[in-house]
């Protein structure tokens, strides 16, 4: 009798953990496990923010699949997904097609532009090595024309569009990088504006106020504006126009203000809420028992506070391990274990040394909510790769 067949769609934190933990799970007679990714590389999309600002390269932030996985227990398939056809269990690849018994889908988030007009065509993203490699090059390029023509102050101009996690990390770093950027190409500090604009009364919304009055006083007086209550009503090539009819004129854009579940999800018909799977308790896609979905595609329901859980790398690599154990007892017959999130803490880096946040009750500020950031990253690759990983990659210096 030939092998199950369990297909992986990507490879970030929810895909390349449940390739890992199936590979654990599972003897290798016992299922045949493909994981297909776009990239023969495994990036953490957690450290982006820096490779974006230019504060960290970005090979410190990918890690090669076969430095993870045991390519003899499990196949990897470098290709682009272009179809999920759900009634014949098949996947459509740029290169080839595949089939599959069991299936999860962790193929991450697209930009949630929330139709703000010309923002896709004129934004940048910061969601994989190429997109931030690009964001790098371009600021250093516009800082370098600066000189060049006409000291135009819209080339030194950063509007970062959203003022959540994300936005908030990436001007942190900013921060960090723009002075390094102004010795280099002879331009005063004060010249350079790094605009960070949202549309929710506050930023870093759903945070404890004491640790985002921290955030803005200390990113403040880093040189960074903030615009709160303020939603963008269109991006165009000059730069962007607020809801009030303000005008910013910027070279640079970046787009940090919400993400939706992966198209090609929605796209393979199954029903979906911002792109995203409202999932079943053990992860399965509702009408589908052998397809499971974990990260940034599936969404779950946080009872208490009675809304979904925000899109988490914390919750999709917990993800995994359920996946991992409940195609396990799928395939023998056995019971399977609802997901519960186990949500440990959330930091949020503001640049070199300096973050905010809450492990348990506990909040945290400054050098040491930073040197947490670096544990929560580390304990990250110990779970990909034990110590040698951790060595490797791993943030070592705390303070
Ligand atoms: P991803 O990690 O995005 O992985 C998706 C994978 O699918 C990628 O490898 C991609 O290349 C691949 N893929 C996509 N499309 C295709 C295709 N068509 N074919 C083949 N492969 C494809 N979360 C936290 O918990 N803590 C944090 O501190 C934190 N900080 C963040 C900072 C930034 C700057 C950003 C952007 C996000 C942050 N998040 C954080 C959120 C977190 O990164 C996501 O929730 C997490 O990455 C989701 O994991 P995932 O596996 O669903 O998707």
């Amino acid at each position: 009798m030939s092998k199950p067949k369990i297909l992986i769609l990507g490879g970030g934190y929810g895909g390349i953990m449940s390739a890992v933990r199936l590979q654990k799970e599972l003897g290798s007679d016992e299922a045949e496990v493909t994981l297909v990714n776009k990239h023969n590389y495994h990036y953490q999309t957690t450290w982006l923010h820096e490779n974006a600002a230019g504060t960290l390269h970005h090979d410190k932030t990918r890690i090669m699949i076969d430095n993870i996985i045991d390519m003899n227990k499990v196949n990897f398939v470098q290709d682009t997904v272009v179809e999920i056809k759900k009634d014949e269990k098949r996947v459509i690849l740029e290169n080839q097609e595949l089939t599959y018994d069991y299936l999860v889908i962790a193929l991450g988030s697209d930009p949630e532009t929330f139709g703000i007009q010309g923002l896709k065509e004129n934004a940048f993203s910061i969601r994989s090595i190429n997109s931030v490699r690009k964001i790098r090059e371009h600021i250093d390029y516009s800082f370098a024309r600066y000189n060049n023509e006409g000291q135009k102050d819209e080339l030194i101009t950063i509007v970062v569009g959203g003022a959540g996690f994300t936005g908030i990390e990436f001007v942190g770093e900013l921060a960090d990088r723009v002075p390094e950027l102004c010795r280099e190409y002879d331009i005063p500090r004060e010249k350079v504006r790094i605009v960070n604009i949202e549309a929710a009364p506050t930023v870093l919304p759903g945070f404890d106020e004491e640790l985002v009055e921290y955030a803005i006083n200390n990113l403040e007086r880093r040189g960074i504006e903030f615009l709160v209550n303020t939603p963008i009503k269109e991006c165009n090539t000059d730069g962007v126009v607020l809801a009030n009819g303000e005008e910013i004129k910027a070279n640079t854009i970046v787009w940090t203000g919400g993400v939706r579940g992966n198209h090609l999800v929605e796209e393979a018909g199954f029903e979906t809420m911002r792109g995203r799977v409202k999932v079943d308790k053990d992860l399965r896609m509702p009408g589908f028992d052998y397809i499971f979905v974990a990260g940034d595609c599936a969404l779950i329901i946080d009872e208490e506070a009675n809304r979904p859980y925000p899109p988490t790398a914390q919750i999709a690599i917990q993800q995994a391990y359920t996946i991992g154990r409940n195609i396990k007892a799928l395939m023998n017959g056995g019971k399977l274990e609802e997901f519960k999130p186990d949500i440990k803490g959330t930091v949020a880096s503001l640049g070199k040394g300096e973050a905010i946040g809450k492990v348990g009750n506990k909040k945290l500020f400054g050098a040491t909510a930073s040197a947490m950031k670096k544990v929560i990253d580390n304990r990250y690759l110990f779970l990909l790769g034990g110590v040698p990983m951790v060595i490797k990659k791993g943030k070592l210096k705390l303070f």
